[in-house]
């Protein structure tokens, strides 16, 4: 019987192995629970092997193993459907690249939180890319999303693999909410009408015009999303929060706290970035050790957090001047 939440990888002369690959949203993953996979890659002979899916694939593995490997990375089973929402492909965006015109963290990731998983008529595989660029792949995923400089663009129908197809443009230029909302109509949309058929080969069955005319109608009457995000577990829950890195509560004039996020102190007020070097913080290209609060950081590199937001205050009245 296949252990829980692993695949058979290979079969060498007689002997099975397989493999786990945790889902980990965006790509990000926590310094700590990196730690982990080595520790266990390391311990029980695994291999490490970085997927398309921007996940970290753990193979080699044997069966009787598979339990213990689950429970020592603190997370449970990676169980899902075959024919479900198999992976939202984020670019870096807006937050971390000079190209990126809109955020795709922000939208992937909360695309994650409501799709990954989810049950649907054949495979389905979500790109959301930051500009025109796509890096993501969006225009080969069944549903694939574009920012430019009039907000998103939605394409619907590629696929790479054995039956390759470009995307078609849906709709262009919508506002994040929109986006959401569109995205929830489509796969609505798919799920009720489909066979087992991937999106691609769906609309090739029923046509184009057809697909558009039916999803846009549905769309220009305000059909509001049905779809929400569903919690994290333990082990998926991410740094940074989705949006945490182009903006946040924090605005010029605000005082720093030990609750602010130092993505927000940066972005604010860029002149505190060698005041956070100084007392040590040099990870701050880092998205995780960006996405944290400043009291949380301080705790991790062993500095007073008052004394750095004393520090840090100081910085920012001395710009404002
Ligand atoms: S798609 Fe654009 S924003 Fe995203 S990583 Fe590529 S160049 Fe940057």
């Amino acid at each position: 019987m296949l252990p829980t939440g692993a695949n058979l990888q290979k079969i060498h002369n007689g002997k099975k192995t397989y493999a786990i690959t945790p889902h980990l949203p965006g790509g990000f993953i926590k310094p700590e629970v990196l730690e982990k996979y080595a520790q266990v890659a390391r311990k029980y002979k695994g291999i490490l092997k970085l997927t398309s899916a921007q996940r970290i694939m753990i193979t080699g593995l044997n069966a009787e193993d598979i339990d213990n490997i689950w429970n020592e990375l603190g997370m449970k089973p990676a169980i899902g459907f075959a024919n479900c929402v198999r992976s939202v492909k984020i670019c870096p965006g807006a937050a971390f690249c000079k190209r990126g015109k809109q955020d795709s963290i922000k939208l992937g990731l909360e695309l994650d939180r409501r799709y990954i998983k989810k049950e649907m008529p054949s495979r389905m595989k979500i790109g959301v890319s930051g500009c025109l660029n796509s890096c993501s792949e969006s225009v080969i995923k069944d549903v694939g999303v574009i920012g430019t400089d009039e907000g998103w663009d939605i394409y619907v129908g590629g696929s790479a693999g054995s039956h390759p197809r470009l995307a078609d443009k849906l709709i262009t230029g919508l506002n994040y909410d929109d986006a959401l909302r569109i995205i929830d109509i489509i796969v609505r949309y798919y799920q009720k009408n489909a066979d087992i058929e991937r999106i691609g080969q769906f609309i090739e069955r029923i046509g184009f015009e057809k697909f558009k005319n039916d999803v846009l109608a549905e769309f220009q009457n305000n059909v509001t999303c049905e779809m929400s995000a569903k919690p994290y577990s333990e082990g998926e829950e991410i740094i940074p929060k989705a949006g945490a890195l182009t903006e946040g509560n924090l605005v010029f004039g605000d005082s720093i706290d030990e609750d602010s996020v130092i993505a927000d102190i940066i972005r604010v007020y860029p002149q505190t970035i060698p005041v956070l070097r100084s007392f040590g913080m040099g990870c701050l290209g880092c998205p995780s050790a960006t996405g944290e609060a400043l009291k949380k950081a301080a705790d991790i590199h062993g500095i007073d957090s008052n004394e750095l937001v004393q520090a840090l205050n100081k910085t920012r009245m001395e710009g404002e001047k």
